[in-house]
């Protein structure tokens, strides 16, 4: 029983800006050992150099792994599973996995590929994080570039699928826990709601779209507040303090804990979650519950529609045993709403 390290799976078209938002993350990382594995086969080498030439602590060049010798969803079991076998049994574990896929990838079989025992046991699914470009989009195109985009499909001969790229961009959007509309700055306000209407047509219901330019997103938002941060979380109500991070020009989102009385029934917890998620502006809710009947803790952690818990550890002696949930979104959302929710 331990604390699973959470995955990222970053999906989007080429141009849609992943590894910018990557940078933004390696940047800001503050402290969290990060590992990332890149998909790049169709522009082989240009992502992962621009990633290692960061030169950032949390991430060093050992902990950038490319794949590059195929569609990472077609070559899940031959290449994406060993790979993070062979991570896993690293002895200095990352904090944090980010999956950066080509873009033509399907990401359902990637999810599903951490159903495997090894991974499973070890790992968790925090998010697929798709990545648009709002830009593009608002013009009626996939990606900026389309004849890039085609020239990267047309460049692998391994590709196993060949769907059309309407589909390819619909799958990312239904896999999607969270979307970041990047370039909303290159947008009029009439073009962003338009837009934001049309991605939500093809979204999950619960799941959240993020406005962001050149990739910026609070970290808290992406990847969740860290461990270190929950141990503490009781005396930490911005996400300012939270993360840690220095520098912050923006306040689009808001952070406030949710203490819940007495013992929680586990079934009936984790509807709530879903449920307040679902009718609320939240785009994250982690935390960790007392439940009945149980001698362990529940940490759970939600990302729009995606929602997953289990038991990390024992209470520990002389520790008092509470259910607090960390919840992350939008300023305007209704806190008084949100609580009365979570309680049931
Ligand atoms: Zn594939």
């Amino acid at each position: 029983m331990s604390e699973k390290i959470p995955a990222t799976i970053i999906t989007g078209f080429l141009g849609a800006g992943k590894t910018t938002l990557i940078r933004h993350v390696l940047a800001n990382a503050n402290g969290r050992k990060l590992a990332l594995i890149i998909n790049e086969f169709g522009d082989v080498g240009v992502d992962g150099e621009i990633l290692k030439a960061c030169g950032n602590d949390s991430c060093g060049e050992e902990d950038i792994i490319e794949l590059a010798n195929g569609c990472i969803c077609c070559t899940v079991a031959d290449d994406f599973v060993p790979t993070m076998t062979k991570l896993l049994t690293r002895a200095d574990k990352p904090d944090h996995i980010i999956i950066e896929t080509s873009g033509l990838a399907l990401p359902q079989p990637l999810v599903r590929a951490f159903n495997w025992p090894d991974i499973k046991s070890q790992v968790t699914v925090d998010g697929v994080l798709t990545v648009v470009d709002g830009k593009a989009l608002s013009e009626g195109r996939f990606a900026d570039d389309e004849a890039a985009l085609a020239a990267q499909r047309a460049e692998d001969p391994n590709l196993d699928h060949e769907n059309p790229i309407e589909e390819l961009f619909e799958d990312q959007l239904n896999a999607a826990d969270m979307v970041i509309l990047n370039k909303s700055d290159l947008l009029s306000e009439d073009e962003r709601r338009a837009t934001t209407e049309e991605l939500k047509g093809l979204l999950r219901p619960a799941t959240r779209l993020v406005p962001a330019q050149n990739g910026v997103v609070d970290l808290s938002v992406l990847l969740g507040v860290n461990g270190r941060a929950e141990d503490d979380m009781h005396n930490r109500l911005s996400h300012h303090e939270m993360e840690g991070e220095e520098q912050h020009d923006h306040d689009d989102f808001v952070t406030f804990i949710v203490e819940l009385p007495g013992q929680q029934d586990r079934a009936t917890l984790l509807r709530a979650v879903e449920r307040t998620i679902a009718a609320h502006d939240i785009l994250r809710i982690k935390g960790f519950a007392d439940v009945a009947g149980s001698a362990s803790r529940l940490l759970l952690q939600a990302v729009g529609p995606r929602l997953s818990s289990y038991f990390d550890r024992s209470w520990q002696d002389g520790e008092p045993r509470a259910t607090r949930l960390v919840v992350i979104g939008e300023k305007h959302m209704d806190r008084k709403a949100i609580e009365a929710s979570l309680t049931g």
